[in-house]
């Protein structure tokens, strides 16, 4: 299996609800890895007939927002060389905040597809909040809701071009 997609960004984004849904017919398979990866999950998705392994990274410290800028670093750092596409969360309610820029200089240092997935956009009234993620020129914006599963058939019909 070569197809991976690394899922990053900081704490509360909705990355472990969009593992979730990519992952949602495989969750029997979804299982934590023990040792220093513990705060990964690993997980099997499928879309049109094509199957990937995802990456939730950023377990961090569980039950927990308090975190190190540290460990996302490391965290990050360490998908984005297991990854074959890297989708990079941010959150539309909060828009940028310095964590997510502390992101972004790591995911600037590879040449891997970044899909930036703008989420929490639940309704009509939250489209066109996302714009301001193109400023960090990494990437195409894709709106989503992690938690009603609209914007993500979008975003699968164009990552799954990678593999
Ligand atoms: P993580 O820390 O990045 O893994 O984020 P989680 O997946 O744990 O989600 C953090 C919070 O955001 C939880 O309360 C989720 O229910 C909420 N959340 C995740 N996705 C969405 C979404 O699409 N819309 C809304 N409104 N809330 C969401
Ligand atoms: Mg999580």
């Amino acid at each position: 299996m070569s197809n991976i997609v690394a899922i990053v960004g900081r704490p509360n984004v909705g990355k472990s609800t969009l593992f979730n849904r990519l992952t949602e017919s495989r969750q029997a398979i979804v299982k934590e890895i023990s040792g220093v990866t513990r705060d990964r999950l690993y997980g099997r998705g499928e879309w049109n007939g094509i199957e990937f392994s995802v990456i939730d990274t950023g377990g961090y410290v569980h039950g927990s927002d308090d975190i190190f800028e540290g460990e996302i670093r490391k965290q990050v750092e360490i998908a984005i060389q297991e990854a074959t596409v890297i989708i990079f969360v941010v959150d539309v309610m909060t828009g940028i905040v310095d964590l997510d820029e502390t992101v972004v200089k790591i995911l600037r240092k590879t040449k891997k597809p970044i899909f930036i997935v703008a989420n929490k956009v639940d309704n009509t009234e939250r489209v066109g909040l996302s714009s301001e993620f193109y400023s960090f020129g990494i990437g195409d914006v894709y709106d989503i809701s992690a938690t009603n599963g609209s914007g993500t058939g979008d975003l699968l019909d164009d990552l799954v071009k990678h593999f």
